[in-house]
């Protein structure tokens, strides 16, 4: 049965959505942002134009902390929230949620001292900034060294992934019960309890993942992770309670076996699902997911959340959204002029009482303008703004998947509804190349994709271009 509107007063609850933070220890304000590492904003300051901003930089450069500093400092203040576990009154957080992301993307010189000292700093500072807020991590593929080397459990000793899931374990040990710190420990996921009737899954999807090479040796299920999440979903279904799922890379990003699998397991248990929420990308997307059986009934969705970090994706396991040029073309240089600005997100679901679906009823997406916040005299406190909420923005009249899946065949025929989504998908900052047809016909299949390589997604729009020439297009991106 799809979720219906709460009733008229019915309480809901605002959650702070926070993702690819991405902390670079060595931005220097003044410094070149551009340059040819792979990351920039570091090094000795100079003169002149093309230098690091002092909250940030529209250039290949993660943040300051500071910058997230400031982010955090201006919420509404957690700590003052009242008893009201779902947090009612306007404004403030029942809860946060955290998918990943940590460190900077210096991958060539981290150690595991740097990866643990990112940890330890961006913890200490959401614990000493949002207060008593509960806020749920989930793992990502950049908290490890290498980066996206994630050991399944079975490896032992000193190549295991104990020394990271140890320390997040102590790190975030105040705001999780200690049965998730022990399958934290065991392989970087865990459960808990959001509030009554409702229950919080937070996957570690470095096991489904393409870019971590230790899955080459055997990637069936590893951890036993899908194993326990139907576990943890049948146990929620006999005791009545709604899950939110929670999660680093998207599903459709995720090894093909992997994801069509949870794909199956999302089918089942869409009745006690209520939500899906993931980053990585650094993109403002979504992926739907439909019924199994005739693919065309949608049963759920996973938003993926914007960065709050500026930088322009360039690692692998790319975003799935298509490409800055045409195909055989020549590419272009990573793009270096208009790059995201820093963003973060907030969903309103449904709160607290008997029967509440605890669905998304809305989402508001905020940003900092790096171009005012950088020409403000020094000492000004750095001005985020509300980029749009999406039920407003995009006309919708409930946030449910069967609302985002017709936003998708809309878009298709609207071409100024597919240019908006198109602006807030880069956080109010698009690249020079515009959407064309190839690139729009590859948006479009991705937004519909909930699992890997399935060109069945797709067939109901009618794409013009043949579906490998869409994979292609998603792998293009990249370059941008
Ligand atoms: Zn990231
Ligand atoms: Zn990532």
């Amino acid at each position: 049965r799809p979720p219906t509107p709460p009733p008229p007063g019915a309480p809901t609850a605002r959650i702070l959505f926070l993702t690819d933070l991405h902390w670079d220890r060595q931005y220097v304000a003044g410094s070149a942002a551009a340059c040819p590492d792979p990351l920039c904003c570091r090094g000795a300051p100079r003169e002149g134009p093309g230098v690091a901003g002092f909250w940030g930089s529209y250039s290949k450069c993660d943040l300051p902390l500071h910058t997230i500093d400031a982010l955090l400092a201006q919420l509404p203040n957690a700590t003052g929230r009242t008893s009201n576990a779902t947090g009612n009154s306007t404004g403030s957080f029942a809860a946060a949620y955290w998918t990943g992301d940590i460190p900077a993307h210096d991958v060539w010189q981290q150690s595991r001292g740097d990866q643990l000292r990112a940890l330890r700093t961006v913890t200490a500072l959401l614990r000493a900034r949002l207060g008593g807020l509960r806020v749920f991590p989930a793992v990502g593929n950049h908290e490890a060294t290498p980066v996206n080397a994630f050991p399944p459990p079975y490896v032992r000793g000193n190549q295991s992934a104990a020394w990271l899931y140890d320390a997040m374990a102590e790190a975030w040990q105040d705001w999780l019960p200690p049965a998730a710190l022990h399958t934290l420990r065991a392989g970087g996921f865990y459960t808990a309890q959001v509030w009554p009737g409702l229950r919080l899954v937070s996957l570690n999807m470095n096991f489904c993942s393409q870019a971590n090479f230790w899955l080459l040796i055997n990637a069936t299920d590893p951890a036993g992770q899908l194993q326990w999440l139907m576990g943890v979903l049948a146990d929620a279904e006999r005791d009545g309670e709604k899950v939110h799922i929670i999660g680093h890379i998207p599903p459709a990003h995720c090894l093909r076996s992997w994801s069509w699998n949870y794909y199956r397991i999302v089918n089942r248990f869409e009745g006690t699902i209520a939500a899906q929420f993931f980053g990585h990308t650094h993109l403002d997307e979504f992926e739907l997911f439909y019924d199994e059986e005739t693919l065309s009934r949608p049963v759920s969705i996973a938003f993926i959340a914007p960065s709050v970090t500026t930088y322009i994706n360039l690692n692998p396991g790319a975003p799935q959204t298509p490409a800055c040029v045409p195909p055989n073309q020549p590419s272009p240089p990573p793009a270096l002029t208009v790059p995201p600005a820093a963003g973060y997100r907030v969903y309103e679901v449904a709160g607290s009482y008997p029967g509440s679906s605890h669905a998304v009823l809305d989402h508001e997406t905020f940003i900092l303008n790096l171009t005012e916040a950088n020409a403000a005299p020094p000492g000004t406190r750095p001005p985020w703004q509300r980029l749009y909420s999406a039920r407003k923005a995009y006309g919708l009249p409930t946030a449910f998947p069967s609302d985002w899946d017709r936003l998708v065949r809309r878009m298709q025929d609207d071409e100024q509804l597919f240019q908006l989504f198109w602006f807030h998908l880069h956080k109010g900052h698009p690249p020079h190349e515009p959407c064309g047809s190839p690139c729009k016909a590859a948006l479009l299949c991705a937004l519909r994709s909930g699992r890997a390589a399935d060109p069945a997604l797709c067939r109901p729009l009618r794409p013009t271009l043949p579906f490998p020439r869409i994979q292609e297009l998603w792998h293009r991106q990249r370059l941008c």
